[in-house]
């Protein structure tokens, strides 16, 4: 049972890894504890799997390190994992801002990953759990399912904690904290946010979505928020709650496409006009009422002195929320955190101080934003990974 690398974890890192690794002739050993492989490829981008982004660049990425990303994006790019879609035939289409989805189901990239292992001679083990890691003689003996598996590379693509009750685990940071690598503590990102008692009124708007911009300090995203009944979500408040921090607020621009006084404009033009009809042109009518209600501001255009209603318009423009957390990592489309760039080649995802070690994935501290990013991070640092793990 002696391979040239035993990959832990068929996701998406690890499958691209192995294949990758397979096909330079290296004799590779991929384990899962899951009984299929790839098991969030299959749920993600709500089924069709959201699997790169054409705009991708390093600063779309989280990570304490912001640089570290660049060499692997740099040489795996989202033109390669396209070829890759393309030679097998999957059919695509670029729905917003760049991400590309397949036509038909996510299966398909799970299915190509899949024979892509299979013709690069990728042995698969499923439904096995890793008893125990040791290292000696330059090896490392990994115990799976009851029998010793060795070789001179150890990949860790367990990816992290985020969905619990789909087998994620964070697995990865025990390893590599036993050997003795620093782990960035890790943070569930592209998470709903939840709302304190203050925000109840909030709560009743439950399926109402608006386009927004969302800040939080320098971050800041133009894309649609959706009221819940717990919270915030939709992909606008995804992408923030990535940066947010506990106990500050994050500020919202409902009316992120008017001009400076476009509230005195709309008098002069409707001044019979109500003040929330006036609104209501642009959100939808029951969050104009709860935000109108929080304002306590009624009554006709015309009525209603100017710079009452520069007050409401700037108000709306600068919308603080208070979120009380978020819904943690059970709901989490990702781990933020993780194990530290520092310990690791950018080129290559070997571990510095522990040779023959190399994490790849949501395993390690960085994180994409919302649109595909996630899943070319995976390629291309499963790639990095996979081209670089030597022979005998
Ligand atoms: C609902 C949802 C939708 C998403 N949609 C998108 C999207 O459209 N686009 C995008 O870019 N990203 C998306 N993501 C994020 C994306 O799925 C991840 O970033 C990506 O899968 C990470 O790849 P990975 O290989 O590092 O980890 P994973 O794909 O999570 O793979 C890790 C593997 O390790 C296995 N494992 C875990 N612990 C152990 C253990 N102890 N022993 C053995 N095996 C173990 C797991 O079973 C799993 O197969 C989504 C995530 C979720 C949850």
């Amino acid at each position: 049972m002696s391979y040239d690398a035993i990959i832990l974890g068929a996701g998406a890192a690890g499958m691209m890894c192995a294949m990758t690794a397979g096909a330079q002739g290296r004799r590779v050993l991929l384990v899962d504890h899951a009984d299929a492989p790839g098991k969030k490829i299959l749920i993600s981008g709500g089924g069709r799997c959201n699997f790169t982004n054409i705009h991708t660049t390093a600063d779309r990425y989280l990570s304490a390190n912001p640089h570290f990303a660049k060499s692997a994006l740099g040489r795996y790019t989202p033109a390669d994992f396209l070829a890759l879609v393309e030679r097998h035939g999957i059919a695509w289409h670029e729905k917003t801002l760049g991400q590309l989805f397949c036509d038909g189901s996510a299966r398909q990239i799970v299915d190509m990953l899949v024979e892509e292992c299979a013709a690069a001679g990728v042995t698969m083990l499923l439904a096995q759990a890793v008893s125990d890691i040791a290292h000696r003689d330059g090896r490392f003996h990994v115990m799976i399912g009851g029998k010793e598996h060795s070789a001179p590379a150890l990949v860790l693509a367990t990816g992290g904690p985020s969905i619990p009750k789909m087998g994620a685990t964070g697995y990865a940071y025990d390893v590599a904290r036993r050997f003795g690598l620093s782990v960035v503590q890790p943070r569930p990102a592209l998470v709903p946010f939840t709302l304190s008692d203050e925000d109840a009124l909030f709560r009743d708007l439950s399926g109402v979505s608006a386009p927004v911009e969302v800040r939080w300090n320098k971050a800041r995203f133009r894309e649609a928020a959706l009221f819940t009944h717990r919270g915030l979500s939709g992909p606008a408040m995804l992408q923030i709650s990535s940066y947010w921090q506990h106990r500050t607020a994050i500020c919202v621009n409902f009316l992120p496409d008017t001009e400076r006084d476009w509230l005195l404009a709309e008098k002069r033009k409707r001044p019979q006009a109500a003040v929330h009809k006036a609104i209501s042109t642009l959100l939808p009518e029951r969050l104009t009422e709860a935000l109108l209600a929080r304002i306590d501001l009624r009554g006709d255009l015309g009525n209603l002195r100017d710079d009452a209603l520069r007050g409401v318009q700037s108000k709306l423009a600068d919308w603080p929320f208070m979120p009380s957390g978020t819904e943690g990592f059970a709901k989490a489309e990702v781990t933020a955190g993780g194990i530290s760039t520092d310990e690791l080649s950018s080129r290559t995802m070997e571990a510095k101080r522990m040779p023959g070690l190399y994490a790849i994935g949501e395993a390690v501290d960085v994180t994409g934003w919302l649109g595909g990013y996630n899943f070319q991070w995976a390629w291309a640092s499963g790639w990095a990974a996979g081209t670089s793990l030597p022979g005998n």
